[in-house]
């Protein structure tokens, strides 16, 4: 297999055949579930280094892995997604950057480890050889400020300063940061005692290691969904289980990078067109060389045949779907919604259209068959659509001036709706019902003709 097939693929055939994939359905400790997700996450990043590196073989992956590994970086551990962590967390200031934790203990704040002293660098550049124009004043000091805000901020609800007299070895009492001073003001600090009164501390030899709960990993409650994620839960509940909770590996599939390169293309054909570019038919078929994603297909002949296909549908709807007066709002917008208050949705919009009289349209490309026009009509995507632009932070459009249209690029027509306030009503509804079911853990399989194109048919236990 090495020789034709990428790494995932070999990876997926391998965890397939040994049964492996089977057994992750099965765990029976937290510690295996541990081991699952980390599997998972290690295919994930040979998924997005397939789609974005034109040499995935086998050859290709080890030589990235062993490069990362000599740069000290681990593709396991980088990923590990620390809001999800029911623990501890010990973080550098640097890697909390952009997240945010219910309680935050900034620990060290004593002067000499935070800010730390500056060390002068072994063989300093002369300045006259450095381009870039160098900061005046303290500058090692105001960047372990900006640190210290950076680590601070990240507390969303309690925020703790800690220091302790003794560090070590060391016999000198420490002084606290000048950073918890500006913080705090000397007033607060003077009240606590500088250096504090001792209290009772835990010594290393009384810290107590809890029994590991190894049943199950505890997991948080779901606060935020993608329609995605809502669309496969209502298509089956297992299938969500299996891709969101277990994250059980997929192999690439030629439908999924056959849409996002048809998708992608599009996108970047209406770039150009916003800026008044003006690209011509020629110009939308060399994009989809360009960005063709050729995981997943199995065999140079079907990709060529799908990405033929592929021209075909862009050739149409250049002829018959694109119209050079259109005015153009946004692309690929990305929205997030609030449902009631402990949860919220989102998702990406193809294309809003900017049309008369305030207002606006909604474009989903489909690469997919067409289903009935009532099934168009009361279509939950659309109707999600049209709640993000009925909210205020988005477009704050009243359901009568939101257009939604589906393009269906095989057949090359386009099919519009419209909701109103009570569909609108309804759909809240309907998701929120979906995310509390998926905090009650309820996932049934739901059996039908969906699970022909089911990527755990071979794992599921409804098929057992
Ligand atoms: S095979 Fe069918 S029942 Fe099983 S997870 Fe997939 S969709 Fe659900």
């Amino acid at each position: 297999m090495s020789k034709k097939d990428s790494a995932g693929q070999i990876l997926y055939s391998f965890l397939e055949t040994t049964g492996l994939l089977k057994k992750f359905t099965k765990f029976e400790s937290g510690k295996e579930e541990k081991e699952v997700l980390n599997i998972s996450r290690f295919f994930d990043k040979l998924k997005s280094y397939e789609i974005t590196h034109e040499d995935a073989s086998i050859y290709a992956v080890v030589d990235w892995i062993d490069m990362s590994m000599e740069l000290g970086e681990s593709p396991l551990a980088t990923d590990v997604d620390w809001l999800k962590n029911d623990a501890v967390n010990i973080l550098t200031v640097h890697s909390a950057k952009g997240l945010e934790f219910t309680n935050v203990f900034l620990v060290n704040l004593v002067s000499d480890r935070f800010p730390t002293r500056e060390r002068r660098e072994k063989i300093p550049i002369p300045e006259e050889l450095v381009k870039e124009i160098l900061p005046e004043g303290d500058y090692h000091l105001e960047e372990e400020r900006r640190l210290f805000y950076v680590g601070a901020t990240r507390a969303r609800d309690r925020l703790f300063l800690t220091a302790s007299s003794y560090y070590g070895e060391g016999k000198r009492v420490r002084k606290i940061s000048p950073f918890v001073v500006e913080t705090l003001g000397e007033d607060v600090l003077a009240k606590a005692g500088n250096p504090p009164d001792e209290g009772k501390q835990l010594t290393l030899m009384e810290w107590k290691k809890e029994e590991e709960k190894d049943n199950q990993l505890q997991r948080q409650p779901i606060e935020y969904l993608s329609f995605t994620q809502v669309r496969t839960y209502l298509t089956c509940p297992l299938q969500y289980k299996y891709r969101y909770v277990l994250k059980i590996p997929v192999p690439p599939s030629a439908a999924a990078s056959f849409g996002s390169s048809i998708h992608l293309t599009l996108q970047k054909f209406y770039e150009r067109f916003k800026l008044g570019n003006n690209p011509d038919k020629d110009a939308l078929l060399a994009l989809l060389d360009a960005v063709w994603i050729p995981a997943g297909y199995g065999n140079k002949k079907y990709e060529e045949k799908m990405k033929n296909r592929g021209k075909t549908m862009l050739t149409l709807y250049f002829e018959k779907g694109h119209r050079p007066d259109i005015v153009i709002d946004d692309l690929e917008k990305l929205f997030r919604i609030k449902l009631d208050a402990n949860f919220k949705l989102g998702g990406k919009i193809d294309r809003v259209d900017k049309l008369k009289d305030g207002k606006i349209e909604i474009i989903d490309y489909k690469t997919g068959r067409r289903p009935k026009d009532t099934e168009i009509k009361k279509d939950l995507q659309m109707t999600v659509y049209a709640l993000a632009a009925n909210d205020q932070g988005i477009y704050n459009k009243p359901p009568e001036s939101v257009l939604l249209s589906f393009y269906f690029l095989e057949e090359g027509i386009k099919v519009s709706s419209q909701r109103n306030p009570e569909d609108l009503q309804k759909a809240k509804q309907q998701l929120i019902e979906v995310g509390k079911n998926i905090n009650s853990s309820d996932f049934q399989p739901k059996v039908g003709s969906w699970c022909d194109f089911c990527d755990f048919r071979l794992i599921c236990e409804a098929w057992q």
